[in-house]
C-alpha cells in the first residue's frame, strides 16, 4: 500500500527501527492518502533519556 516502514528512508535511518515497526499504520496511510500530518514516530523518539530517568526514579 506504499506505507511500509521498512521502504521509509526516514525510518530506515532511524534508530528506533524496527523497535518502533513504524507506528499506527492507520496514521501512515492516512498521511500518505488523505494529507494529514499525524506523527507516527514512537513516544520515546528525541526523549529517550527523560524516559530512563522517569524509570529510575519509580525504582527509588
Ligand atoms: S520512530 Fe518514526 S522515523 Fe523512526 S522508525 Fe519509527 S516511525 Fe520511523
Amino acid at each position: 500500500m506504499g506505507i511500509d516502514h521498512y521502504q521509509d528512508p526516514v525510518c530506515r535511518d532511524c534508530s528506533f527501527l524496527p523497535i518502533c515497526r513504524g507506528g499506527c499504520p492507520k496514521r501512515r496511510y492516512e498521511n500518505k492518502y488523505e494529507g494529514k500530518q499525524n506523527d507516527c514516530c514512537t513516544p520515546f523518539k528525541g526523549r529517550i533519556e527523560d524516559y530512563l530517568e522517569l524509570i529510575v526514579k519509580k525504582q527509588d
